[in-house]
């Protein structure tokens, strides 16, 4: 007999939480992502349509968010062929698409995405320093320092309307982030050349012209101003000289010139 009053009352345990969790999501949206959007689904979500059950009254964002993708990236949404906003909130069984930057076609983002910086300019989060001294070296301003919290990148971002760069998937997803990437690749050289492909901003480059250390412009100085303040070979051994205005490191076009061009690989050197 107790054994029999056990078993019932465990019946009773969970029946009603099997019912609260058929009743907790019998809503869902058919969600599908386009392109480099599928990097932050699980392989059996990339490149298809799949059904994401949900409960109460979530804008669109929330939805997308839910399943890793940062809305950053998400540069189109259509719910039922229309196209919807962030605060959009879908109807039960809604088919809702969304489709990262597109490449080579002139669309206006319109509702999803005010206008970006042209030419771009950047923050970078504390995993991207060597990055940051690349984007410098090409030319763009680009704001690093490894002190700096996740707030003080939004706050910086959106007061200086630049574009956030970063490994770190969750700053990305912060209401506060406007303009932003996750970059793939963990290597620095890749990490150039995916970035400059991504804001298609190749042509805005402009190499040597700023300082690798502090992002401050880079200038000409006459030779003689820098006698005693770099080596006595490289004084003698070259007659063109550069200063940054704002830290004073010294330039020129020494052995590692060649090797940072390279570095621009298929998209530069556009330097004369
Ligand atoms: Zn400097």
């Amino acid at each position: 007999m107790g054994k029999l009053v056990y078993k019932s009352l465990k019946i009773c345990q969970v029946a009603p939480n099997k019912f609260k969790m058929v009743k907790k999501f019998s809503k869902h949206i058919e969600l599908r992502f386009y392109g480099g959007l599928n990097h932050f689904l699980p392989a059996s979500k990339r490149q298809v349509p799949f059904n994401l059950p949900y409960m109460g009254t979530p804008t669109v964002k929330d939805l997308i968010e839910s399943v890793g993708v940062p809305h950053v990236e998400v540069f189109l949404i259509v719910a039922d062929s229309i196209s919807v906003g962030f605060d959009y909130k879908p109807e039960p069984s809604s088919q809702i698409s969304c489709y990262p930057r597109f490449y080579n076609l002139s669309i206006d983002y319109g509702i999803l995405r005010p206008t970006e910086p042209a030419p771009p300019v950047f923050i970078l989060d504390v995993h991207l320093g060597r990055l940051a001294s690349y984007l410098r070296l090409y030319g763009f301003d680009t704001l690093y320092s490894n002190c700096y919290s996740d707030d003080q990148i939004l706050r910086l971002a959106a007061a200086e309307n630049r574009i956030i760069l970063t490994r770190d998937k969750g700053i990305l997803r912060s209401g506060a982030a406007i303009h932003g990437y996750y970059v793939r690749s963990t290597q620095p050289k890749e990490q150039l050349n995916e970035v400059v492909d991504y804001f298609s901003m190749a042509c805005f480059a402009d190499p040597f012209s700023r300082c690798s250390l502090c992002n401050g412009l880079v200038e000409t100085v006459d030779r003689e101003n820098v006698k005693g303040l770099v080596a006595e070979n490289s004084y003698n051994h070259y007659h063109s000289f550069y200063r940054c205005s704002r830290c004073g490191q010294i330039y020129w076009e020494g052995s590692q010139y060649k090797g940072i061009l390279n570095l621009f690989g298929r998209h530069g050197p556009h330097h004369e």
